[in-house]
């Protein structure tokens, strides 16, 4: 098949069609370098200049302050489920705070329990991962003494999110995966500890992690971590301590530069997303006895749309009529069942506008 389909894959995710189309031009051969993106060594002036670029592009969209730097570590989001623990070690006065709105939080609750003491300060398991707490509910939630406070700011499986970031109480470090919302919207990096985003949703391929620490944090370390898991070998050597992932380091600065030149920054590609789940979710709201959305409306998730239908074996006809229109990749979780559509950054309007379409007439004709 050389057509493109409409892929609503969780992740890895689509990605700008401007940016596939730069890495097909450049794959075999750099313009003024004459080598492959995939043959060039990390340490000479292209990629050195390509890692600069991408620090600072993501810097500015993000608006990060002096206070805090970005790194890129291998290994994808859930190897900072054990980085965070390892580098701010908990201890039994002072415990990591966990909440718990989805399977993203669940996985990052499990791995700092291994290593180290948690607190589950909150979670929406006995609810079926429905929606986040509200800022007033966390508030009596979140603990003073903690060591970090860990919040998963976008549940890829179950589609719930938090509107804003949570606040902690003071002294209380904000440790958040942003991996499925990042560079979706506008993120107030000033009130965060650690952030961390798996690339492949919005920012680029698997297998490497985008991480925004708060330098002054990473003092607490102890000494004598694996080089690989301590953030100060990634912030002291620039993320060139071993070989980076080169490739997904140059697509990442592609997408950077993306956001910033063809949409406008990231206030514009918030108000193009609102737009996007908005559509699909007003077909859920139209058709109530028909789909149901799973999360609550004030945590809707505007990455990840979740929904069933009447029952399992329409489930699955919607999913493959949907396949033969070129609409791909809306079954559920195998953990949750039902539709989930994944309309992440560059997924293009006129793809969820068809999907839309297509659930009008699918509910028409089912219903
Ligand atoms: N956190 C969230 C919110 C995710 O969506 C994912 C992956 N889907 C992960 C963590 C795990 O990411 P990785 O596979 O890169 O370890």
């Amino acid at each position: 098949m050389t057509e493109r389909v409409v892929s609503f894959s969780p992740g890895p995710g689509v990605l700008p069609l401007p940016v596939l189309e730069q890495i097909q031009a450049e794959i075999v051969s750099l313009p003024g370098v004459g080598a492959s993106p995939l043959e060039v060594s990390h340490r000479g002036a292209w990629f050195t200049g390509v890692l600069e670029r991408a620090v600072d592009d993501l810097g500015a969209l993000l608006d990060i302050p002096d206070t805090h730097r970005i790194v890129f570590c291998p290994g994808g989001a859930s190897m900072q489920f054990s980085m965070v623990a390892l580098n701010l070690p908990a201890d039994e006065r002072h415990p990591a705070d966990v909440v718990v709105t989805g399977s993203w939080g669940a996985a990052a609750h499990r791995e700092l329990t291994r290593l180290g003491p948690t607190r589950l300060a909150w979670s929406g398991s006995d609810a079926g991962y429905t929606r986040v707490p509200t800022p007033e509910e966390l508030v009596g939630a979140l603990s003073p003494g903690a060591r970090l406070a860990h919040v998963t700011t976008n549940e890829t499986i179950h589609g719930v999110r938090f509107a804003s970031l949570p606040s902690t109480p003071s002294g209380v470090p904000l440790v958040a995966d942003v991996s499925s919302d990042f560079l979706s919207g506008p993120l107030d990096i000033g009130r965060t500890g650690i952030v961390y985003a798996g690339a492949q949703k919005n920012a680029g391929p698997a297998g490497v992690a985008v991480v925004i620490v708060r330098e002054d944090l990473i003092g607490r370390a102890p000494d004598g971590l694996p080089k690989l898991l301590d953030y100060r070998t990634y912030i002291e050597h620039g993320s060139l301590y071993n070989t980076p992932p080169v490739f997904a380091i140059y697509v990442i600065g592609l997408v950077a530069r993306w956001l910033r030149d063809e949409i406008g920054g990231l206030e514009s590609m918030r108000v193009r997303n609102e737009h996007k789940a908005a559509l699909l979710y007003d077909e859920i709201d139209a058709a109530p006895g028909f789909y149901r959305g799973h999360a609550e409306p004030a945590s809707r998730s505007l990455m990840n749309v979740t929904w069933r239908l009447p029952d399992d074996e329409l489930e699955r006809t919607f999913v493959e009529e949907a396949a033969a229109q070129g609409l791909t990749e809306l079954r559920g979780h195998r953990s949750v069942g039902g539709i989930r559509t994944s309309i992440y950054n560059a997924m293009p309007l006129d793809g969820v506008e068809a999907l839309a379409a297509f659930m009008r007439s699918f509910r028409d004709r089912h219903s």
